[in-house]
């Protein structure tokens, strides 16, 4: 399970998450909604630590951790051992895969196993090949990035989180940067780990799919947790008036 309650998270003076609580339960899969800018990226890199929060509580499995600056906005009293250890409980796909282009499918996954599981090659390599299965992509382990499809990646770099066997997975808009007929075997996937009951957060515009495979919904809004629900209460009759707005909007 993952929460955070009342993060803030500034850059510089604008104020780009302004005490957002949010909870995804064990075996939970919880989408993020909203406008470009609302600071959805933002929330995903707080909870896995990439960014720093500057003020709330998190909460990653069973440790959390307190944030607060001083008036010279350094982090006070932060463990940095702690930090690291959470950061490999949390993994992220990205919109853009981001594989690395030196290594093969099978190198990219066993990458982080090795290198901060300091796992022995043999052991990462099995675990390796188990999640290309997962994702259907065994057959590519030797490939290189560049010559598989969008879909083929993307699938390559979900392998990849799941190689860290992470407590959580995070997935920030993975299917934006795909060509259309490439989303479906991606959703599917994800929609395979939903099932499995892994806990996620997602932030996505495909708002069926979000409909579909959400336990719930937070509609965020200039950096507040403006609506939380489950599906039909965020899709079919929230109280918020934006969020209302934004589904029909985007519908
Ligand atoms: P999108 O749907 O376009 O991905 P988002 O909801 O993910 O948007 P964020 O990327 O979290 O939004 O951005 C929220 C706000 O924070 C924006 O105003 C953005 O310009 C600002 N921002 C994000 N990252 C940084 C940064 N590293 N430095 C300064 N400002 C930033
Ligand atoms: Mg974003």
């Amino acid at each position: 399970a993952i929460e955070a309650r009342e993060l803030v998270k500034n850059y510089g003076t604008l104020q780009v998450l302004k005490g957002v609580s949010l909870a995804v339960r064990e075996g939970g899969v919880v989408s993020l909604i909203g406008s470009s800018g609302s600071g959805k990226s933002t929330l995903l890199c707080c909870m896995n630590l990439l960014e720093l929060p500057d003020r709330g509580d998190l909460s990653i499995a069973d440790e959390t951790i307190h944030f607060t600056r001083n008036a010279q906005g350094n982090n006070l009293g932060l463990d940095r051992r702690q930090i690291q250890r959470l950061r490999t409980k949390v993994t992220m796909v990205f919109q853009q895969f981001n594989l690395w282009p030196h290594l093969s499918v099978l190198g990219n996954v066993i990458e982080a196993p090795r290198r901060v599981r300091r796992l022995p090659k043999r052991e990462a390599v099995a675990l390796g090949e188990h999640y290309l299965d997962k994702v259907g992509m065994s057959d590519k382990r030797d490939e290189y990035p560049a010559f598989l499809s969008g879909g083929q990646q993307q699938r390559v770099a979900i392998a990849r989180a799941l190689a860290m066997e992470p407590r959580v997975l995070l997935f920030d808009e993975p299917t934006s940067a795909l060509d259309p007929e490439l989303v479906s075997e991606v959703l599917g996937v994800i929609r395979g780990l939903a099932d499995e009951g892994r806990t996620m957060l997602l932030a996505t515009h495909e708002m069926h799919f979000a409909r579909d495979v959400s336990s719930q919904v937070v509609f965020l809004h200039h950096g507040i947790a403006e609506a939380t629900g489950t599906p039909q209460q965020i899709f079919e009759h929230s109280d918020s008036e934006r969020c209302r707005r934004f589904v029909s909007s985007v519908a």
